[in-house]
């Protein structure tokens, strides 16, 4: 596993799923923040999601970015509401929806663990 500067793609790494919230009024923050959207504080800290959400947008791509994601084409991508409220894109088995019940996993490519969403239990 290559050395990664980021707590998000980190804990992918060690296979958790991880988000920034804000340690002086709680809110949970979508992707990674300097402040807090809601109070302005710079006090934010990593923490653990469950890995529990809900689909709200879902979307296959056919067209790789880069070469990197070739091999993988055609791919599900869904935006993801977690239950400790951040949004986070991932992506997700095939035939994946919106309103689906989903759980965070990981798969490895590249190298690198990538994040990938499953239908709850
Ligand atoms: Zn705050």
């Amino acid at each position: 596993m290559t050395d990664s500067l980021h707590p998000f793609t980190d804990g992918l790494a060690r296979g958790q799923l991880r988000y920034q919230q804000c340690e002086d009024c709680g809110a949970p923050q979508t992707l990674s923040r300097l402040a807090c959207t809601a109070c302005g504080s710079q006090r934010l800290a990593w923490r653990e999601a469950s890995g529990r959400g809900t689909v709200l947008a879902a979307s296959v791509v056919s067209r790789a970015p880069s070469d990197a994601f070739r091999p993988l084409v055609p791919y599900t991508l869904v935006l993801v509401e977690l239950a400790e409220g951040p949004r986070v894109v991932g992506h997700a088995l095939p035939g994946t929806g919106i309103g689906d019940r989903v759980q965070a996993g990981t798969f490895a490519h590249e190298r690198r663990n990538l994040l990938r969403f499953a239908p709850a239990a």
